[in-house]
């Protein structure tokens, strides 16, 4: 990801995006990247987790809208996509105190859970440093199925 910098003096991601872009964060995209710096790292949402959870809180916004808006987000670089092939993807809160991890996907639900790995993160630098990239994250999506859904 970024180089890790001390989170406690790094701006929010809210704040340095509204300080880098504010005509394009709109209220709606706050209110979405909000949700997500409360839940905090390393929880992974669908599209439609987000939709429900903000359309309880009284939101009204179409599922078509927050698509359009976590897409955005991912390309600000406020969150991270996982791609699921069948189970619809996943979107995550990019921080600094939650750099370089991994996933274990379940390609059907959607079941997502996070390991970490120091041989995965050393060769992602020694490419970079081999082909003389500038790196920025090195992560490992593993497609895979869960317990529940082989036997499906
Ligand atoms: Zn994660
Ligand atoms: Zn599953």
């Amino acid at each position: 990801m970024i180089p890790p910098v001390p989170y406690s003096t790094h701006p929010s991601p809210l704040e340095s995006g509204l300080r880098l872009d504010g005509k394009r964060m709109t209220p709606q995209r706050k209110k979405v990247l909000s949700l997500f710096e409360e839940i905090g790292s390393g929880i992974h949402l669908s599209a439609e987790e987000v939709h429900a959870k903000l359309t309880s809180s009284g939101e009204r916004v179409s599922l078509a809208t927050i698509y359009r808006t976590l897409r955005l987000l991912v390309k600000m670089t406020f969150l991270n996509e996982l791609d699921l092939s069948e189970g619809g993807n996943r979107f995550e809160l990019l921080s600094h105190d939650h750099p370089d991890h991994h996933h274990l996907i379940c390609i059907r639900c959607g079941r997502t859970e996070e390991f970490e790995n120091n041989e995965v993160v050393k060769a992602g630098k020694a490419a970079a440093k081999k082909f003389g990239f500038k790196l920025l994250e090195s992560s490992l999506n593993v497609r895979a199925l869960c317990p529940v859904c082989i036997n499906e």
